[in-house]
């Protein structure tokens, strides 16, 4: 079986997720994580090592490898994801103190997973630059 980056190398449009990318085996419901939001386009869920009081990772039904893979089809998701972060957010009661989003693109960032999905932190205080 290709991997999820073997695929993305291939061409991301024509991937069918599978089995094989973690994001969309958590979306099937085949992985179960602590799910917080989902509609039909978005699911939020807690990462899986908590790297801040709230660490939610915002991902896209739609199987996107990478911030390089967006084009102006994915603009509107791409806004609903950062919409949500800010709600999700202001649930959590941090909308005033702060919280951080972050997506990675590619190795030197730190991206592990090939499906997009932006990060959400809050709950302490963060340091800039980021490590
Ligand atoms: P990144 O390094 O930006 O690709 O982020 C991937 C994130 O996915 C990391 O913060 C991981 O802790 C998180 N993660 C990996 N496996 C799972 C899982 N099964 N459930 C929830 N989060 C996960
Ligand atoms: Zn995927």
């Amino acid at each position: 079986m290709r991997t999820c980056r073997e695929s993305h190398e291939l061409s991301w449009r024509t991937y069918n997720p599978g089995m094989s990318c973690l994001f969309c085996r958590i979306i099937a419901g085949e992985i179960l994580g602590s799910r917080v939001y989902e509609d039909e386009a978005l699911l939020a869920f807690d990462d899986i090592h908590p790297q801040a009081p709230m660490h939610v990772l915002i991902v896209p039904r739609l199987h996107v490898p990478m911030l390089n893979a967006l084009d102006s089809s994915h603009d509107a998701l791409v806004g609903s994801m950062i919409r949500r972060a800010a709600a999700i957010a202001k649930g959590r009661g941090f909308d005033e103190s702060g919280y951080r989003t972050v997506f990675n693109c590619n190795a030197q960032a730190g991206q592990t997973v090939f499906h997009i999905h932006l990060h959400v932190l809050g709950g302490r205080p963060m340091a800039w630059p980021p490590g």
